[in-house]
């Protein structure tokens, strides 16, 4: 049997499988209870039993030593987990949201998928990001961007040149990208958002307003009891998020309380919600006019699409608003499964599956000859986000203490990419080993000052042999198409292939991925 195909929305508060069924429909797959998304919330019951989904956020809330939710703020960062006495990592734990997640499209397990990122994340995040996925046992084809992912959903990938602006308001983050799209190429331009912004803020203004009312309703120590309960209080924040989300469509809401002076009917108007939200509102606009500067000096200004992505992009004063600063219409379409539904189309393209071949190019996405997932008319083609390279001692400086970043990949080069350095040798005779630490841009723009990069990966090289000094040593870069990182030396004269002993900033090593593959393999998953 061929594996299942799946696109993987794996996001900061839910996640979403996708794939493209076998009338070329791209679907949801609904998770274990019937949800198309699954919080991205894990809880263990015991040392052997773990649960994925709505009942893990719910239990860990309750108990919140043996749960964990928003794992994806720590991917790329040492973040040690210690719970029910085992070790765990941002690796192993987004692994387990992996596993249930493909456990509910693909119960043989046997599947390969395109896994989404922000567009934000570096090289660290997204190595850390393929580890999860090979402790989860999953066949990744391909990191895709989030924004690149929904440009797919909504068929901007299609031939034609094209500036798009994506808008995506999730439950705990909001991202904003300008995206160009040339003949299918598409560019990450600029990016920028915020990583406490989202809906979880709205529903905190709106149980602020509901425990107003409360106060002014029942009698103060019965509100006192109220308050000082958290079981009472985490219902209630559960009833003020689907008021929420009916505010949407309807201009008013009513919850029951069930508070120690009795139940209480209270009312939220869509329009208090909104006043509530002013400034978060606010804050998304200045964002998007601080990525629309960034787009602009770098010579793309004038924005021809809108795209809304992100549950929370369904509140509508957020659409008005988009229209009002930008003259533009958004579009929004299944805003909170666009990412996913993004990736399984990618995926399918990356498999060249028939049925993708004919969907897509209905839908625009592919040429009618430039359908077998290569670089061409209307496919993908990812480029490198950030400029990559090797820290280098200046040779120059009088002081020989200056470092400088020697930015081998530049930013928007097309992946997969590959440089090999110049003009790097060693310094003393018969040196043992050389140091190698590989640099990215950490900043908006590449800069070789050292503070304007961060270190990806720091290696020693040995096996050098007896070389006289200044002996040229070629270290080859490589970015694979998904944006991950290979490095390769060489001492040029004898051809041979050096020895590089390197570990990547806060991300698990393969020696520990075998070890949590096989200590997450024998737990037991359910959602
Ligand atoms: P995401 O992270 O994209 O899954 O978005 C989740 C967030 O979207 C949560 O804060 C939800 O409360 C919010 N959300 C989902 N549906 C709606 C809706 N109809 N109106 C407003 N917010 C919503």
């Amino acid at each position: 049997m061929s594996a299942t195909i799946l696109g993987i929305d794996l996001g900061t508060t839910n996640s979403v499988v996708a794939t493209v069924d076998d009338s070329g429909e791209v679907v949801v797959i609904p998770n274990a209870v019937g949800e198309e998304t699954t919080p991205s919330a894990v809880y263990f019951e015991s040392g052997s039993d773990v649960i994925v989904g709505d009942e893990a956020k719910r239990l860990g809330a309750i108990d919140p030593e043996n749960g964990v939710i928003l794992i994806k703020r720590h991917m790329g960062t040492e973040f040690p987990l210690v719970i029910r006495g085992q070790d765990h990592t941002p690796e192993s734990i987004s692994a387990l949201i992996l596993r249930q997640l493909v456990a509910s499209a693909e119960p043989q397990g046997e599947a390969r998928a395109v896994i989404t990122v922000p567009a934000y994340f570096g090289m660290r995040e997204r190595e850390a990001t393929a580890q999860a996925a090979r402790i989860a046992g999953l066949d990744v084809m391909e990191l895709v961007d989030e924004p690149v992912a929904a440009a797919i959903h909504y068929g901007l990938t299609k031939p034609g040149t094209r500036t798009v602006l994506v808008y995506d308001l999730g439950g705990g983050t909001f991202d904003t990208t300008v995206l160009k799209v040339e003949h299918g190429h598409v560019t990450v331009v600029a990016t920028d958002g915020h990583s406490k912004l989202g809906g979880a803020d709205v529903d905190e203004r709106l149980q602020a307003i509901v425990l107003q009312q409360l106060e002014d309703l029942i009698p103060s120590d019965d509100y006192e009891e109220f308050v000082d309960d958290e079981a009472k209080l985490g219902a209630l924040m559960g009833d003020v998020e689907s008021a929420k989300r009916q505010l949407s469509s309807r201009e008013e809401s009513k919850l029951v309380v069930h508070s120690p002076a009795g139940r209480i009917t209270v009312t939220l108007k869509r329009d208090e919600l909104e006043d509530a939200c002013l400034d978060l509102f606010a804050a998304t606009t200045e964002i998007i006019e601080r990525v629309l500067e960034k787009a602009k000096a770098k010579g793309v200004g004038g924005i021809d699409e809108v795209i809304m992505v992100g549950g929370s992009s369904r509140i509508p004063a957020l659409a008005t608003g988009l229209h009002k600063l930008l003259n533009i219409t958004p579009r929004l379409v299944d805003p909170d499964l666009a990412v996913a539904k993004g990736a399984a189309l990618r995926a399918h393209q990356i498999a060249g599956t028939s049925q993708l071949v004919a969907l897509a190019q209905n839908r625009g996405l592919l040429t009618a000859n430039g359908s077998n997932g290569s670089s061409g008319p209307g496919t993908v083609t990812p480029v490198l986000p950030r400029a990559v390279g090797l820290l280098i001692d200046d040779s120059h400086d009088p002081e020989g203490k200056r470092q400088f970043v020697a930015h081998l990949i530049h930013a928007n080069t097309e992946l997969p990419a590959e440089e090999t350095t110049k003009g790097f040798g060693t310094i003393l005779p018969k040196q043992e080993s050389v140091r190698i630490q590989i640099y990215e841009q950490a900043g908006s723009s590449p800069s070789e000052e050292l503070a304007h990069n961060h270190r990806v990966l720091d290696g020693e090289l040995t096996g050098l042999g007896e070389l006289p000094a200044g002996s040229v040593i070629e270290v080859t870069i490589k970015v694979a198409i998904d944006g991950r990182l290979t490095v390769i030396a060489r001492e040029p004269i004898s051809g041979r292939e050096l020895t590089l002993e390197a570990f990547m900033e806060g991300v698990v090593d393969s020696a520990d991925v075998e070890d949590l593959t096989s200590r997450v393999g024998v737990l037991t998953v359910r959602g």
